[in-house]
């Protein structure tokens, strides 16, 4: 006899709030129903080892059906099943009474159920008209129970005839959903939720073409192969043990069917305290920041796939990575606010964190080389890393590697060591010099060898966020980076004996407005004229770029709220090296000439005296003049267009004379 009657405590309004799931993620009904047929399976495997499920299990194969003439979908299984008492405890009485539990603590949040909430077996009533159960339990003497729900709080329940043990979910699909009656469509979200799920989950037959045909495959006794969506025992549910490298590899493809390029390697995870977590991450090569994201960190909940969106699950620099995490605490049916904030899922980041830098720990200890060929590749997210979370670049520190222009490398801690006695200035403080641009930067680093000074090669993307990190982390002033065309390398590293020259501030002057009355108009703003005592055998006027504000600059490329200084122009430092010949010879050749100047009085100041003053101007010497500076332009790669033209044409004029 049919019993009828009403679902749960006070049910009424759990159907309009199961519909307002219509406006959020109804695919996730197909996860839900799924998980629960692998459940059922699960738990009948566990119940036979036991032995308190008797015999034979059979086939233990989950279907999921499409019936495109009666609109419906079938989700079936061969676990444990259900008596009569079963759903009437589990469907009608607790499902509803967990969701009213839940509705009540979020009542005024609807955007916290509205996302990966999911009802479990009752948010197959999103796209469902009409629900259907038919159960049969694995109990010897049960009764198969058939279960029918319209979508509003009452049902029917009655005896039915089912042969075999296990369930079978019948969605008559509303017809708004008609997308889920399409083999297309749920064969490509059965790949995304259950890829990887413990259970073999069949839909429909496997096909292949032949002939320009496509046909059924059949196996050797000519039987029609079912069409397994999912592989069950994925790798990271397997000992390390057991898996060689190249197991890892074909994972990654399998995880990234579309990526090409091999990960650089792979890390392990398997904790069993104080939380359950396992997974595999794989260190892909970073070139740029371009290219990362498009394989994300998948994240799954006993191998049921939750989501691919981790930002603010982990920490940013580790969504450089690719993998997959499956922890059984992750809960599966919340949103996205709540996960970020969940204590299970911070302790995790912070695992992961931990994790992830022993391993880059024991690399580095184990083969250094094998670690140096790898660190061009990794190092935008190790800096990512040590930029962003303070606990890691705690760990880093010990692996993050810097490089100097040779290809040699170094740890911090060991370059600090390697260049404390030729690069500590007079005032005790080291100075590290670098170069983006070897090539460019030519003239200036072959300086620096001269003077026994090594130079590290800075051209990664966070180079520069890097080294005003070690800079800050340093005793104030104590650690120094300056790009190798900051200044003249006897300005960079200030030594006791520094040379100094012999000319008067009045003779510098002459020199400098000598210089700057060659300068357009529009450049006065970009260059400013200075007189240094180089060494001699430097070029006689060269450019500097002042470090402080050129890092400012590169820096307002990857943080909002300096684009002050990104809008400035670049500014240039045009120094005259006194200590040169050429320039020596063009002090002989200015005129002095007395004058008298009267200071400028403010208002209300009484008139001040006269002052004698020499005056020193160079005159009949522009085209030289034109010539060094042009030289100067082209020693650092900015001598273009016309004014390339003048000089080269200038130089053969001069080689005529
Ligand atoms: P949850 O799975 O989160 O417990 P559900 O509403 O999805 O919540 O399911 C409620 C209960 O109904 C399950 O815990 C299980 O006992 C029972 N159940 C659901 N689907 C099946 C099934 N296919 N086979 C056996 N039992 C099931």
């Amino acid at each position: 006899m049919a019993t009828k009657g009403n679902i749960g405590v006070t049910s009424d309004n759990i159907f309009p709030v199961i519909k307002k799931f219509l406006y959020s993620d109804h695919e996730i009904f197909l996860r839900e129903l799924i998980s629960n047929a692998v459940d059922a399976t699960q738990k009948l495997k566990t119940l036979s080892s036991v032995g308190e499920a008797k015999g034979d299990l059979g086939d233990l194969r989950v279907r999921v059906l499409i019936d495109k003439k009666k609109n419906t979908l079938t989700v079936s299984d061969h676990g444990i099943g259900m008596t009569a008492e079963e759903v009437d405890k589990y469907i009608n009485q607790i499902a509803f009474s967990g969701a009213e539990e839940f509705l009540g603590k979020y009542k005024d949040k609807t955007e916290a159920i509205i996302g990966h909430f999911g009802l479990g077996f009752y948010s197959a009533f999103m796209v469902s008209d009409k629900v259907e159960i038919f159960s049969q339990s694995y109990l010897p003497d049960a009764k198969a129970v058939h279960w029918s729900c319209s979508g509003d709080p009452e049902y029917t329940m009655e005896e039915t005839i089912k042969s075999e043990r296990g369930t079978d979910v019948v969605l008559h699909i509303n017809e708004e959903f008609k997308q889920y009656l399409e083999d297309a469509t749920i064969e490509s979200l059965l790949r995304k939720y259950c890829k990887f799920l413990p259970v073999e989950i069949a839909f429909g037959m496997k096909k292949e073409w032949k002939d320009g045909k496509e046909v059924v495959v059949r196996d050797e006794n000519g039987k029609e192969v079912e069409n397994i969506i999912n592989n069950t025992n994925p790798a990271w549910t397997r000992k390390p043990a057991e898996l060689k490298d190249e197991d890892y590899k074909a994972f990654y493809h399998e995880l990234y069917p579309m990526q090409m390029d091999e990960p650089l390697f792979h890390i392990h995870l398997n904790v069993d305290y104080p939380f359950h977590l396992t997974g595999i991450l794989y260190f892909p090569r970073i070139k740029s920041n371009l290219d990362v994201k498009r394989n994300k960190i998948q994240l799954y909940c006993n191998q049921v796939f939750v989501t691919d969106e981790v930002e603010n699950i982990v920490p940013e620099y580790l969504t450089l990575l690719h993998g997959v995490i499956d922890s059984p605490d992750i809960p599966l049916n919340v949103s996205r606010s709540y996960l970020q904030s969940d204590n299970n899922v911070k302790k995790i980041s912070g695992h992961i964190t931990k994790k992830v830098a022993d391993k880059l720990a024991e690399m580095y200890k184990n083969d250094k080389e094998d670690f140096e060929k790898k660190w061009d590749d990794i190092k935008l997210f190790i800096q990512f890393g040590m930029l962003t979370d303070e606990k890691f670049y705690e760990r880093a520190i010990g692996f993050a590697l810097l490089k100097n222009i040779q290809g040699e490398y170094f740890t911090l801690e060991e370059y600090k060591a390697k260049i404390k006695d030729a690069q500590t200035d007079k005032d005790g403080n080291l100075v590290a010099l670098y170069t983006q641009d070897p090539d460019a930067h030519y003239t200036f680093i072959e300086r620096a060898k001269e003077k026994g000074y090594d130079v590290l090669l800075m051209n990664g993307e966070l180079d520069v966020h890097q080294i005003s990190q070690f800079e800050q982390k340093a005793e104030e002033g104590k650690l120094r980076f300056v790009r190798i065309d900051s200044d003249t390398i006897e300005n960079l590293i200030r030594k006791e004996d520094q040379a100094k020259d012999t000319y008067s501030n009045e003779q510098k002057e002459g020199l400098r407005k000598a210089f700057e009355g060659l300068l357009p108009e529009t450049d006065k703003l970009r260059y400013f004229v200075s007189c240094e005592a180089a060494a001699s055998d430097a070029l006689p006027v060269f450019l500097t770029q002042n470090e402080f504000m050129r890092r400012m600059k590169e820096m307002s490329q990857h943080q909002q709220g300096m684009s002050f200084y990104g809008q400035m122009p670049d500014q240039y430092n045009l120094v005259i090296n006194t200590s040169h010949p050429l320039i020596q010879e063009l002090v002989g050749k200015m005129q002095s000439e007395e004058v008298e100047e009267v200071p400028e009085t403010k208002e209300g100041e009484e008139p001040k005296a006269a002052v004698k003053k020499t005056v020193y101007t160079l005159t009949g010497e522009d085209e030289r003049l034109h010539q060094l500076f042009d030289i100067a332009l082209l020693a650092s790669g900015q001598l273009k267009g016309e004014s390339l033209a003048k000089f080269v044409n200038r130089s053969v004029a001069l080689l005529e004379n």
